[in-house]
């Protein structure tokens, strides 16, 4: 079939909304008519090359959509469920998955490379070339076929262009601060960044306890939006964040400090740690640039107060028991999804959308496809 896609054909190039060719699904594929893609930061560094995915590239890996035509091996799901996809795929199987930590499946190995998971190959294509598609998904596209073990199911009554943030920025944002970081009732905790990923993960600890919540964001437009969301404090600078965590915290440094911005910087987790309490958790959520491989940490520092510095990738969640249990939570307004979404776009219109993420002004865009106001 046709569809219309969002192709990146070079680095730091715009993208190019075209039609493209798609293939049916094969044995264990699906092909899912897509409602919504949010705009994740990490669909930056595939164009700044950040991240090292094949090109050309459809991108988008947080969508949500309708299911079309299932595989002949594919027993779970058919044509009307609803599904959103996980960035990360979970084959339920691995090691990782069968022990609850499918963020760290090992089909992950195969994300950069944009082939299909049963056969290596293509499903999409244009102007005669094969296309991969961001995290084996490629979301900025009215459709796509994906393996089944990037689908997660959901009921049919949730708001796709809502769900749609549990593919990816709203689980990991989410779980950074509860399953990460372990948010504890009386914690005092830090968020650097508030986008997609920061404005979860202050849901997440508010919800876990928190008593005190730092915001360190420098849009000033966003603070307002960054107080309802729950933080008790905002600085809009690293300058000035060392002040505001002392105050907020007695002079004791954050339980917990969630680095969440739309790109890391090695410099500043010196910063973060000394703003961190003694035994607490610096929580790297955020992508460094794969060239990036040193910090500059005092190791005496480490050591004489028990701080911890973890990574975690997608929250450390588990796609398939976290995306429906969120919705559950939204359903009963113990999260917002609704003030997540700051502007909505068109596919046409993703390079403005791009410019916005750039200046940071969204906590989240999203696209909006015909499907979604046919539905
Ligand atoms: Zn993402
Ligand atoms: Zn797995």
């Amino acid at each position: 079939m046709q569809t219309k896609a969002a192709v990146l054909w070079e680095a730091n190039a715009p993208w190019a909304v075209e039609t493209i060719e798609l293939d049916s699904p094969k044995h264990d594929e699906v092909l899912v008519e897509l409602h919504a893609s949010g705009i994740c930061h990490s669909d930056e560094h595939l164009v700044t090359r950040d991240m090292p995915f094949r090109m050309p590239c459809i991108g988008g890996h947080e969508g949500a959509g309708v299911v079309r035509e299932v595989g002949a091996h594919v027993s779970w799901l058919k044509p009307g469920d609803h599904v959103v996809f996980g960035f990360m795929p979970s084959c339920g199987r691995c090691p990782s998955c069968s022990t609850g930590h499918q963020s760290l499946c090992d089909l992950g190995a195969k994300l950069y490379s944009g082939r299909h998971i049963s056969d290596d190959g293509y499903r999409h294509h244009a102007r005669g070339e094969d296309i991969s598609t961001a995290c084996l998904i490629g979301s900025f596209a009215h459709h796509t076929v994906v393996n089944e073990a990037s689908v997660i199911k959901i009921d049919n009554h949730y708001p796709l262009d809502r769900a749609c943030l549990l593919g990816c920025g709203f689980v990991t944002g989410w779980g950074s601060a509860v399953y990460a970081a372990q948010v504890r009732p009386g914690d005092a905790v830090v968020v650097a960044g508030v986008g997609g990923i920061g404005g979860a993960a202050i849901q997440g600890a508010k919800l876990a306890g928190a008593k005190v919540i730092v915001a360190i964001e420098p849009v000033e437009t966003k603070k307002d939006k960054v107080l309802e969301l729950g933080a008790t404090h905002v600085a809009t600078s690293w300058q000035e964040a060392p002040a505001v965590v002392a105050e907020a915290t007695w002079d004791r440094g954050a339980d917990v400090f969630i680095c969440a911005m739309g790109v890391g910087d090695g410099k500043l987790i010196k910063k973060a740690l000394r703003m961190t309490a003694k035994r607490g958790t610096l929580v790297v959520t955020n992508i460094h640039p794969a060239t990036e491989t040193s910090i500059d940490v005092n190791l005496m520092d480490l050591t004489l107060t028990e701080k911890r510095i973890i990574g975690t990738l997608y929250g450390s969640g588990n796609p398939r028991a976290d995306i429906p249990k969120l919705l559950e939570l939204s359903s009963v307004g113990q999260v917002d999804l609704d003030i997540m979404v700051s502007r909505t776009y068109p596919l046409e219109d993703i390079n403005d959308a791009f410019d916005d993420l750039r200046a940071g002004t969204n906590l989240r865009g999203v696209l909006r496809y015909p499907a979604a106001d046919a539905a």
